[in-house]
């Protein structure tokens, strides 16, 4: 397996297979890989002759420094879990690589991401969007695999890709759980033995909420507070939002009469944590 350093080499690797007739399979990453970014892999891997790997922990998509700096990076480790699981190729830049000179052109979103992650963290999905087409841009034509883990970021990518015209054909991939039902994160890698299980009220909070909607409950505003109260009762655990939302523009809907997402973020020792799950009110074959 092949780590490349350079954007010039990373270009020039993909256009060489392209070349031999090979098509491409892309998996942006942050890095400390865990088995929710192989099942990306695997899934390229199911539609490409070639799986390439990046992984670059973006500046721009973070407005605080010290979440930036207490990001995991672990290259080494990455790079055996990436070859374990078959991947080709990982292209990791550095940040002078990717932004020789500050960016004089970035990538401006619209409403889809001025709500939730958007607004507790703002010019987070410009920071996204923004590296994304680059990424999308050095790679070229592919099939890019993005993580319902990041719910809004996936509808925000598919977004980006149909409106700027990228020629990349984007697969969703669903959430990986530890068996406990935590969702994988590297972020989890900060978390104390407490905080790890205090986190659990995240998946919990969704389990909750969807119960909720199954049975019938057709207020928004009921089921995010029963998720919120839940969170709140756990004492490490700092809820920002809980919500149930239309799955496609993310905005809450007067009564939930259709399936919706529920989405939760909150904050456990330091660390900030998302989750989110479907739920359809019931008689609604799409329960899920
Ligand atoms: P990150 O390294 O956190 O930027 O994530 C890179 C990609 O992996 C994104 O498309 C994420 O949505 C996806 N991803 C992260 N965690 C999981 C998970 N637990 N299950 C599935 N996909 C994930």
């Amino acid at each position: 397996m092949e780590i490349v350093r350079e954007r010039s080499a990373w270009r020039a690797l993909l256009d060489e297979r392209r070349l031999k007739g090979d098509t491409i399979g892309f998996v942006p990453t942050m890095g400390a890989l865990h088995a929710g970014h192989l099942s990306l892999c695997d899934a390229v891997r199911a539609r490409t002759d070639f799986v390439g790997v990046s992984i670059f922990v973006n500046p721009l998509q973070f407005g605080d420094p010290s979440d930036l700096a207490a990001y995991p990076r672990d290259l080494d480790d990455d790079a055996s879990r990436a070859e374990a699981a078959g991947v080709d190729a990982i292209f990791a830049p550095s940040v002078e690589e990717m932004y020789p000179r500050p960016p004089s052109v970035v990538v401006s979103t619209g409403p889809l991401a001025h709500r939730l992650e958007g607004s507790s963290r703002p010019g987070h999905f410009d920071g996204v969007a923004t590296v994304v087409t680059r990424l999308l841009g050095l790679s070229g034509p592919c099939v890019a695999a993005f993580g319902e883990k990041d719910y809004q970021q996936l509808a925000i990518v598919r977004a980006l890709v149909e409106d700027l015209e990228i020629p990349v054909q984007i697969v969703s991939c669903p959430i990986v759980r530890e068996p406990d039902g935590l969702a994988m994160s590297s972020r989890n890698r900060r978390l104390s033995g407490a905080g790890r299980l205090a986190a659990l009220a995240l998946s919990e909070a969704l389990e909750l909420g969807a119960r909720l909607v199954e049975s019938g409950e057709r207020s928004p505003g009921r089921v995010g507070a029963a998720m919120t109260a839940h969170l709140a009762a756990q004492p490490l655990v700092t809820p920002d939002y809980a919500v149930a939302v239309d799955p496609d523009d993310l905005v809450e809907p007067v009564e939930i009469a259709s399936p919706v997402r529920l989405l939760v973020a909150a904050t456990v020792e330091e660390v900030r944590l998302i989750d989110n799950r479907a739920a359809s009110p019931p008689g609604d074959v799409e329960a899920g």
